[in-house]
């Protein structure tokens, strides 16, 4: 059985792409969809092609390298499984790769977590817009594992913002 923080998880057998992403992250690599058409890359997983709506396409493993381009603070977990973990974010990253394409607005940004080198939430304090991070994975079990990022340590390259405490 594969879970997270104490929670079952479970794919649908007829969802053979979230299962493969992550079983993909259980083997270290974070790899997107890329369409045979127009050769875009593509976050979240999905069938078709946002961007020509082709149903051809194949992985591409992807450096996991990536900036905080949003993220919200949760306060109050909603789920018992976080509740040992009180306030955590959920942070909004934008990956190296094809960035401002196919337009300025645009980028490969997935939904996150924000982990230290225990793989534990980072306090809000040290949750930035503007950071560096890297992929980094939890192992689920079974074969399955999660793409998480922690903070690269490189330098920003421009200004950060945080939310005022
Ligand atoms: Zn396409």
């Amino acid at each position: 059985m594969s879970e997270y923080l104490g929670v079952e998880v479970n794919i649908a057998s007829n969802d053979p792409e979230h299962l493969e992403w992550l079983q993909a992250a259980a083997e270290g690599r974070l790899v997107l969809q890329q369409c045979e058409a127009c050769r875009h890359l593509r976050y979240p997983v999905g069938n078709a092609c946002p961007f020509c709506t082709s149903l051809d396409w194949e992985w591409s493993e992807v450096s996991g390298k990536g900036t905080i381009y949003s993220y919200g603070q949760v306060m109050h977990p909603i789920h018992p499984a976080y509740r040992e973990h009180g306030s955590y974010a959920i942070i909004l990253v934008e990956l190296d790769e094809q960035r401002e394409y196919p337009t300025a607005d645009d980028g490969l940004r997935l939904i996150s977590s924000l982990v230290d080198a225990e793989g534990n939430p980072e306090p809000e304090s040290r949750v930035q817009i503007g950071a560096r991070v890297e992929v980094e994975f939890a192992d689920l079990g079974d074969g399955l594992g999660l793409p998480r990022f922690r903070l690269s340590g490189e330098a920003p390259e421009g200004e950060v913002w945080s939310l005022p405490s």
